[in-house]
């Protein structure tokens, strides 16, 4: 058999351009001289001028930076992007909740949350992973296939693109709609700890987004060796998903349970740096019908917080279609609560926001995707049939869920 050459002159691949949004101070003095961009002595300076523009100034093009040479704008421009992420769908509740579906990178799609008037005026809840490892069994992340973690650029493009659409640059002293961030969207924010380190580093700093540490609360399903990093290296506020105050129970809901038991979990908690009075950590506890619901659970999870600075979130659980559980119904929710106001706990219940749009985490992706495998396969019933096919709902389109949407 004749051996070929093939000697055709293939183009060079067009370099990937970097998106710098999810560089830290350091990282981005780093790049600009790495990439030959900037000469080293001029560095310092010109990550500060760029640093204010995108962060502060929420800019996504370096023409915008009017105090940097038109030459050096040009040069930025050939070896970085500041772009943002594209929204596939935005829902807005009745209560004002707003839900995103972000596309980072074809088949990479996260969901971020927007709550008003949660926090000290609006909470973001964040995504952190595409999908989770964790599978926990009440929650509808945990089902899907994909998983990947979210870069730092990926993780703070979240808070762009929501501050893009609340008009919310540059960062406002005063009057903010967004004050607060919590990771509690898709993913175990401490199974991607340095892109989530990075990524509060740039949201929390002064000349940027400026949302401090103190209103970044991260929540964990219990990564127990972590604990320690997070708080060392981000200050940011600990949430624990607790849910159950035995381990036979908790490794069902929990099956990381069974790796860091509640002892263990317990003893990291104690040992979080920064731990007092004014920064609590906040329990949360998902509400499940006839599981973890009765009022002798609510006293063995007293005993259990016993001296530790606590706060507890009572999360009525949101059904996801498939799902084997039900929520609590509302007079044992309170009864459930009622027992811990006795024991001194402020335990606020999470009132459900945004039950017209799914807000639960992960279901919106999901419905998303089914809501495009329908429309795919209609278009192909339609091209069979000619293009005049009925308006057959098939799947669980969003017909239902739009009802409920104020725009
Ligand atoms: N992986 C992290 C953060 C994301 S989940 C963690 O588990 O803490 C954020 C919170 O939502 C967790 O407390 C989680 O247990 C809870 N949750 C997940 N699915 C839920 C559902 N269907 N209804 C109510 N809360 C849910
Ligand atoms: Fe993952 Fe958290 Fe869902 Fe558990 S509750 S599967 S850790 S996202």
């Amino acid at each position: 058999m004749a051996h070929t050459l093939d000697l055709s002159v293939k183009p060079a691949a067009e370099p990937a351009l970097i998106n710098i949004t999810g560089l830290t101070r350091e990282g981005l003095v780093e790049v600009l001289v790495s990439s030959g961009a900037v000469e080293p002595r001029k560095a310092k300076m010109r990550m500060q001028q760029v640093w204010r523009w995108m962060h502060h100034y929420g800019f996504t093009s370096f023409d915008q930076m009017t105090d940097i040479a038109k030459e050096q704008r040009a040069v930025f421009a050939e070896k970085f992007t500041l772009a943002r992420p594209e929204i596939v769908e935005r829902q807005i509740s009745r209560d004002g909740t707003r839900k995103y579906l972000i596309r980072m990178a074809p088949g990479i799609e996260v969901e971020s949350v927007y709550i008003p008037d949660v926090g000290r005026s609006g909470a973001l809840c964040v995504s952190s992973q595409v999908g989770c490892t964790l599978n926990c069994t009440f929650c509808h992340t945990g089902t899907q296939k994909l998983v990947r973690n979210l870069t730092a650029a990926e993780i703070v493009a979240q808070v762009q693109v929501v501050r893009d659409d609340l008009e919310e640059w540059p960062s406002p002293k005063e009057d903010r709609r967004l004050s607060n961030i919590v990771f509690m969207g898709m993913g175990e924010p401490l199974y991607n700890l340095d892109n989530v380190a990075d990524a509060i580093d740039i949201i929390s700093d002064h000349e940027g987004i400026a949302i401090s540490r103190r209103r970044i609360t991260v929540s964990t399903s219990g990564v127990v060796p972590e604990l320690e990093a997070l708080g060392s290296r981000t200050a940011a506020m600990l949430a624990i998903s607790l849910h159950a105050t035995n381990d036979a129970l908790r490794n069902e809901l929990v099956p990381l349970n069974k790796k860091y038991p509640i002892e263990q979990l317990m003893a990291g908690i104690r040992a979080y740096p920064g731990l007092s009075n004014a920064r609590r950590v906040t329990f949360e506890y998902v509400m499940l019908k006839g599981v973890n619901d009765s009022p002798a659970e609510a006293r063995a999870l007293i005993r259990l917080l016993k001296g530790i600075p606590a706060k507890i979130n009572l999360i009525p659980f949101n059904p996801w279609p498939g799902t084997q559980y039900q929520c609590s119904d509302w007079k044992t929710i309170e009864a459930f609560a009622a027992v811990l106001n006795k024991a001194g706990y402020a335990s606020p219940i999470r009132t459900p926001r945004g039950r017209d749009i799914l807000a639960a985490c992960g279901q919106l992706k999901s419905e998303s995707e089914k809501l495009r495998a329908s429309a795919v396969r209609k278009a192909e019933r339609e091209d069979a049939s000619n293009g005049d096919s009925e308006d057959v709902e098939d799947g669980l389109p969003f017909a239902h869920l739009a009802a409920g949407m104020i725009s």
